[in-house]
């Protein structure tokens, strides 16, 4: 696993070093809206914790972290109107490392919605 940079935006974004439009937070937890939204709802999921990617959490962070990370992700597509229960829909993706184009080294699950997403061809 890469080494976790201390210095990547989201980093700063938890140090409160850089300001951002915070959706819901809980202890482990932060949701904040993407500042290049590429929908009508488009969200960013991160853990509090240093993780760099979706497998470095799931394999490192604790059950209260992990818990707490999906409860945000379902809370938010309730509160944001996108879920089942109150919307039409939405689609969660993370992307990792070189062949995933990650861009920030820091875990986060791009939630959208809105509108309809099309078919992922790439
Ligand atoms: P990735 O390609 O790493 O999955 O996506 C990174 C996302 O972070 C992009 O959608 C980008 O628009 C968003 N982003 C980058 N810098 C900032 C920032 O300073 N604030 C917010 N809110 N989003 C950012």
């Amino acid at each position: 696993m890469p080494t976790y940079d201390d210095n990547n935006i989201f980093a700063r974004i938890l140090r409160k070093e850089i300001p951002n439009d915070t959706v819901l937070e809980t202890e482990h937890t932060l949701v904040f809206r993407d500042i290049a939204p590429q929908a009508p709802v488009h969200v960013l999921v991160i853990p509090k914790g240093p993780y760099v990617s979706y497998d470095d959490f799931v394999l490192n962070a604790s059950d209260a972290e992990i818990l707490d990370f999906n409860r945000s992700v379902a809370r938010v597509t309730q509160d944001l109107k996108v879920s089942l229960d109150s919307g039409e829909g939405f689609r969660a993706i993370t992307n990792a490392g070189a062949h995933g184009v990650q861009e920030v080294p820091h875990f986060h699950l791009h939630i959208l919605g809105g509108r309809p997403m099309g078919r992922m061809v790439e």
